[in-house]
């Protein structure tokens, strides 16, 4: 056999391992695993989001109780300067009002706050434990589809992984710039090798002119001019 007719074989073998591929990349299972997996992912993210959301409340709520406290402290002492020295008249009487009703709107908006962070809190609380259910249900789910396609898959891993000790071996008797050259058409164009039927490519069934056909057969290395195949008699 000469490298082409060699290379050809290979691509024989090669094809058989790609359809064993393709059969396990496509096997429903499979499909059903990628899916509860992604949903896994996603709710694992939405727990991930919740509880940076949650720490992002804490640190509010303590920004928020410190403020409070500041401004309680504020009022006891503006307190006890009115207790010490009364107002005098209008005027100051009306600036220890102003003060304290400052005082006093601080507090309640700090407070509003406060009421609607703890809520905010509690709902995601409940959000969390929610996703928390849903993905332990969803990766019971997994956990059983991943035994029942492990038991399958293992039959065609090795059907596949003997093939692919076939492809080893039948490279050896190929020299490395052909497989390379198959390989790169193999990128683009799969199976790399196509038959000549008449003047057409088999590989896209395109007409090939016929000085192309002729150097096909006079055996010179001929790559189809539409899908990029190595052509062969
Ligand atoms: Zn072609």
């Amino acid at each position: 056999m000469n490298q082409m007719e060699l290379l050809w074989d290979y691509q024989q073998t090669d094809i058989q391992a790609e359809a064993v591929a393709k059969e396990i990349k496509g096997s429903p299972e499979r499909q059903k695993l990628v899916k509860y997996r992604d949903y896994l992912l996603e709710q694992q993210n939405t727990i991930k989001r919740i509880e940076e959301e949650v720490l992002t409340m804490q640190d509010r709520l303590e920004v928020l109780e410190d403020a409070v406290k500041l401004v309680e402290d504020q009022l006891n002492s503006l307190q006890k300067k009115i207790e010490a020295n009364e107002p005098q008249d209008v005027e100051q009487t009306e600036r220890y009002l102003n003060d304290a009703q400052r005082m006093m709107s601080n507090l309640s908006e700090y407070e509003a706050e406060i009421k609607r962070i703890r809520k905010d809190a509690a709902d995601r609380d409940r959000l969390q434990y929610d996703v928390k259910v849903r993905a332990a249900r969803a990766k019971a789910e997994f956990d059983k589809l991943k035994a029942s396609y492990d038991e399958e898959y293992k039959k065609k891993n090795e059907e596949l992984t003997a093939l692919k000790n076939v492809l080893a071996e039948k490279a050896k008797a190929i020299q490395p710039n052909w497989i390379e050259r198959y390989n790169t058409i193999r990128r683009h164009a799969f199976p790399p090798l196509a038959r000549l039927n008449g003047s057409q490519c088999t590989g896209c069934n395109m007409s090939l002119p016929s000085g192309v056909v002729k150097d096909v057969q006079s055996g010179k290395d001929v790559e189809c001019e539409t899908c990029g195949r190595l052509l062969i008699v």
